[in-house]
């Protein structure tokens, strides 16, 4: 699933192609996709896009007029870019072609199809971005908010950070790769972090997505890609691998479906829980 960083990544080189193309054709091509707005998108028809933005997950795309088209890719969803003549495929579920002779595709192989898009006229009511934490990236994610928002948390680091609702925009690898950047077990419980470890927490998570942003971009330049590149990664999907500081095998814990890497080592759980 994308996150963040990738999805920075994609919002900065989709810019290059589709900024101040005009939409000629809109087609929808699976019912449900839809979440707020006409069925067929047909607002869209004639626009221009005007900006891509990112909000958490999600990426939005503004036209002129106020209208923002909302996507968020979910576990297998990807977006595509080229010429309007290549074949659609059975997995693009939304296909929109521009005055330039190409399209920008969303694009699902996989099942289920839960990908989502949503057109709104007002951003900042839009129901799927009202209850996002901050940005790391922005001024308003600050070490006093941090705190708050994990004041009396009893739950550990692993869920408070794919958390939302709490910081926007990580998931499952990248809450992997903050702690072990910030030496912090996944498995501590928020309120039993010092207010160094706390500080330390705060710290990681933007510095670890700007290195992935970088990573990233390092390896695709400015294209688009159709699946994680996550071969720079420290723990995440490396289970058994030894760690890249010390030399320990990584480990890898099982829980509601969702694997957490660490290393047993370098993020050893030194305080009470
Ligand atoms: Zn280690």
């Amino acid at each position: 699933m994308p996150e963040l960083p990738d999805l920075e990544v994609i919002r900065e080189n989709l810019t290059l192609r589709v900024a101040g193309r005009r939409v000629e054709k809109v087609e929808v091509r699976r019912p449900g996709l839809v979440q707020a707005g006409p069925a067929n998108l047909s607002p869209l028809l004639g626009q221009k896009v005007q900006k891509i933005h990112r909000r958490g997950k999600h990426l939005i795309f503004s036209f002129d007029e106020k209208l923002h088209l909302l996507v968020h890719l979910m576990r297998y969803g990807w977006l595509w870019h080229g010429a309007t003549t290549y074949e659609v495929t059975k997995a693009t579920t939304l296909c929109i072609s521009f005055d330039d002779g190409n399209d920008l595709r969303l694009i699902e192989p996989g099942s289920p199809q839960i990908a989502a898009v949503w057109l709104v006229d007002d951003l900042e009511n839009a129901e799927p971005l009202k209850k996002l934490g901050p940005e790391p990236f922005s001024p308003d994610f600050t070490l006093e908010r941090f705190a708050q928002a994990l004041r009396g948390k009893r739950r550990i680091l692993k869920k408070i950070l794919v958390d939302q609702s709490l910081v926007a925009g990580i998931g499952n690898a990248y809450a992997d790769e903050i702690l072990f950047w910030a030496r912090i077990s996944p498995f501590r419980y928020a309120h039993t972090l010092t207010p160094e470890e706390l500080e330390k927490l705060w710290r990681a998570i933007p510095e670890t997505l700007r290195w992935a942003v970088g990573e990233i971009k390092a390896r695709v330049g400015d294209g688009l890609f159709d699946k994680e590149i996550r071969d720079f990664l420290f723990v995440h999907g490396r289970a058994g691998a030894p760690c890249r500081v010390c030399g320990t095998p990584i480990g890898e814990v099982l829980f509601e479906g969702q694997r957490t890497n660490y290393c047993p080592n370098c993020q050893r759980v030194s305080q009470p829980v």
